[in-house]
């Protein structure tokens, strides 16, 4: 393993590498005390070539909520995907990266109507609703919006369930809503479903585009121009995982469904695209032995780790996401294995990170790091209790980042996660400003 370059954040590595081999490096320079991420920009190219390998025919709209660490977003848009927003400052966050507004879609069905007008102003037509309300309030704010039904259709089983709260009933709702929004002289030009994020069904997206087909018998009979379908999120993001099986399922169902029609089709996937870029480092800080009655614990000791990241830093993705992690060490000493707890740096008895793990012994100052950290991890951790959020370092391989280095200019606000850098902010000028990002496109196909 070989550093070549170190450009701001970002380690460019010539050689055999690996992400456990780079974290270990940062920690060994002895300055690291903070938790800390490390992303792989490689496994978001290879995610987004995997992709169009499966599913030739949807172009990917990646959900900013998932992950919105620049240095992804900036990624993904140097690759040509779309984005799906929910919020006036998702919108402009992609805007401002140059990403013309037609490649965003407002994919949010309950919007403020101030955010409605503020994506009317800068060209983004193209949003989402689920019931009467929503279209009498489009119809105030933006009268010309290119709307998206979106209706229920839940997997039997998802990490994250959603249909409890958006999505009308496709049976039911859906018709009335179409004929409602032709009466009003709004536009619907397609349908869209979310089956439930980290969706453990493959045959829900079957069920899905086959009640949306028959919407768009129903929506031209009503009088709209019915184009777009819209398979929103719900394709797993871990590393090692594969869309190959729900890719066959989508695209039979395509070619079942819509063949030969003039429909385009798009998806919002989400932890597919940030969950196995990022692996987060951790540091013990502090430990306690404790007796327990639990015969399970062996002899009688139990051994409560403290460690610099959190339920309310990064792992608010047990809470929220219904997640399970999993920690690594890396500096384990001599010793037998001991029921083991991990918990928080807060002062809260509820910040603990894994309640029960059988680990050898940890030494102060020792790093665990967790893998799969980067769906629904940064964007909503709180740095309470005075407990700096992790940062976000990259590594990329040299054949990788002579290309991509080329393709987009970072600024050091690429690389700074919930606080601002002071100084100079001037960025250079951007390619993707003038002219999006087609030109970047064709590049980064050729290298990878
Ligand atoms: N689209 C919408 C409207 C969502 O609400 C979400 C997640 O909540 C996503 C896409 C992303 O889903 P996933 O991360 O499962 O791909």
């Amino acid at each position: 393993m070989k550093v070549v370059e170190e450009e701001q954040r970002i380690r460019v590595m010539e050689g055999p590498w690996t992400t456990e081999g780079v974290i270990r490096e940062i920690i060994e320079e002895g300055t690291q005390e903070d938790p800390f991420y490390l992303m792989d920009l490689g496994e978001v190219v290879a995610r987004y070539h995997q992709w169009k390998e499966l599913l030739p025919r949807v172009e990917p709209f990646y959900a900013v909520k998932c992950n919105d660490d620049k240095l992804l977003l900036s990624t993904l848009a140097a690759l040509g995907t779309g984005f799906d927003c929910a919020s006036k400052a998702e919108i402009e966050l992609i805007t401002g990266l140059g990403v013309r507004p037609e490649r965003i879609i407002f994919a949010n069905p309950a919007k403020l109507a101030s955010h409605i007008r503020y994506a009317s102003t800068v060209g983004v037509d193209l949003m989402t609703f689920d019931s009467e309300t929503e279209l009498v309030k489009i119809k105030q704010a933006m009268p010309h919006a290119q709307l998206v039904i979106r209706i229920r259709c839940d997997a039997t089983s998802a990490q994250c369930p959603l249909g409890i709260k958006f999505g009308c009933d496709p049976l039911t709702e859906a018709p009335r809503l179409l004929k409602l929004a032709a009466v009003h002289g709004l536009q619907v030009v397609g349908v869209s479903f979310h089956v439930g994020s980290g969706a453990r069904e493959t045959g829900v997206y079957a069920r899905a585009i086959q009640l949306a087909r028959a919407l768009f018998g129903l929506g031209a009979a009503a009088g709209h121009r019915m184009r777009l379908l819209d398979l929103g999120g719900g394709f797993p993001g871990h590393a090692g995982s594969c869309i190959r099986e729900v890719a066959q399922v989508i695209n039979a169902s395509l070619d079942a469904n819509f063949s030969g029609c003039e429909v385009r089709v798009i998806a919002e996937p989400g932890r597919y695209f940030a969950a196995a870029a990022y692996t987060l480092a951790a540091m013990i800080h502090a430990k306690r032995e404790i007796p327990t009655q639990n015969e399970e614990d062996g002899d009688g000791l139990h051994t409560m780790y403290f460690i610099n990241d959190g339920v309310y830093g990064s792992f608010n993705c047990l809470l929220y996401d219904h997640q399970t992690v999993v920690p690594i060490p890396l500096q384990s000493e001599e010793g037998a294995s001991r029921m083991s707890s991990l918990w928080g740096p807060t002062c809260d008895g509820l910040d603990c990170v894994v309640p029960r793990i059988r680990l050898p012994p940890q030494p102060i100052g020792g790093w665990l790091i967790f893998r799969d950290m980067g769906a629904y991890t940064l964007p909503v951790a709180s740095p309470f209790n005075g407990f700096p959020l992790p940062k976000v370092r990259a590594v990329v391989d040299r054949r990788l980042w002579s290309v991509l280095k080329e393709l987009w200019p970072l600024t050091e606000d690429h690389f700074v996660v919930g606080e601002r850098v002071t100084g100079p902010q001037t960025p250079p000028p951007s390619p993707l400003a003038s002219s999006p990002t087609e030109s970047l496109h064709r590049t980064v196909f050729v290298e990878c």
